[in-house]
């Protein structure tokens, strides 16, 4: 068959999902195919020359485009692109149970169970992003989707940064050329704030605060400002509840949880947990991580 390039035509748009700093979302049917539903990601012409995110929107289309071809479930999905005179088109995955973040902030906390089935998606994602040689660079829970199911979704991509593989102490690891702050100040590594440095643990990290953020309601680092946030970074400045707590001992949280958030909140990263460290530890005992289709279960019931 002939392949023919999409247009706004062939989509019924619907509602609008949410905006951006340079995108509004709607979702969107296939006008071919009433059963095909799609968030279609539209971005303004003059906005993004106006606002210069030309550098962003190249990005997130190139990273979602290599990154479409493993057909990996926990990336948002790209199906096509186009453009007319006035906008750009995004049409991607629908994530019908919105973002991580509102479902944490309908309950407040996730209990085990949740958080588990979460940061085991996550991991299996993380993983597979490196393995392409790309680090996300933004990661935290609006830019993790949900589909009905409660499977996850990473988006966002207008940060990513691919990699270049650098020998250190005789080590391999993955580290983009230079960087400058980019990001959410909440998730951002000691090693960009101290070095300007950012490596595939600079995600591992984020990881680490999201998986504080689900058990606790919000993220480890958190000042009145961006800079008191950067400070306590850099200082490993966090506190689980206090409430929780008794004589210096944690209480009322999981050990294996606290283990695995002190072993990614560490400021050097080079001691800082991998991602083959970090699937061997107590709390996925029993998951076998080359089975896709176990880890990839929805939790919604
Ligand atoms: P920024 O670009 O400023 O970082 P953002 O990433 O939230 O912000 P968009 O990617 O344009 O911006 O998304 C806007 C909103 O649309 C999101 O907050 C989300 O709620 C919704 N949304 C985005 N992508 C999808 C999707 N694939 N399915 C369902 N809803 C989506």
């Amino acid at each position: 068959m002939k392949y023919r390039k999409r247009s706004a035509n062939d989509f019924v748009f619907k509602e609008e999902l949410g905006h951006g700093s340079y995108s509004t979302v709607y979702k969107a049917i296939d006008r071919h195919d009433p059963n095909k539903i799609y968030a279609i990601k539209v971005c303004s012409k003059d906005h993004i020359i106006r606002e210069a995110k030309v550098k962003y929107v190249t990005i997130e289309k190139n990273t979602l485009n290599s990154l479409a071809r493993g057909n990996h479930p926990g990336i948002v999905k790209l199906y096509y692109t186009f453009h007319d005179k006035d906008n750009l088109y995004f049409v991607l995955d629908f994530a019908a149970g919105g973002e991580l973040l509102s479902l944490l902030h309908k309950y407040g906390t996730f209990n085990d169970r949740l958080s588990r089935h979460f940061t085991i998606q996550l991991i299996d994602t993380i993983e597979y992003i490196h393995s392409k040689g790309v680090i996300h660079r933004d990661l935290k829970p609006e830019n993790v989707l949900l589909d009905k199911e409660g499977k996850l979704m990473i988006t966002d991509f207008g940060a990513a940064a691919t990699t270049t593989l650098e020998s250190k102490n005789g080590m391999e690891s993955n580290m983009c050329p230079t960087s400058s702050f980019v990001g959410t100040a909440e998730y951002v590594s000691p090693e960009l704030l101290l070095y300007n440095k950012c490596t595939a643990s600079s995600d591992i990290w984020a990881l680490g605060c999201m998986i504080f953020q689900f058990t606790e309601g919000c993220p480890p680092f958190r000042g009145s400002n961006e800079l008191k946030t950067f400070e306590k970074i850099v200082e490993l400045d966090y506190l689980w509840n206090p409430q929780k707590c008794d004589n210096n001992s944690i209480k009322n949280i999981n050990p294996m949880v606290v283990d695995i958030v002190r072993s990614i909140l560490v400021i050097n990263d080079n001691d800082r947990v991998t991602i083959s460290n970090l699937k061997q530890k107590m709390w996925f005992s029993g998951i076998d991580w080359s089975n896709k289709a176990s880890i990839w279960q929805g939790i919604f019931t």
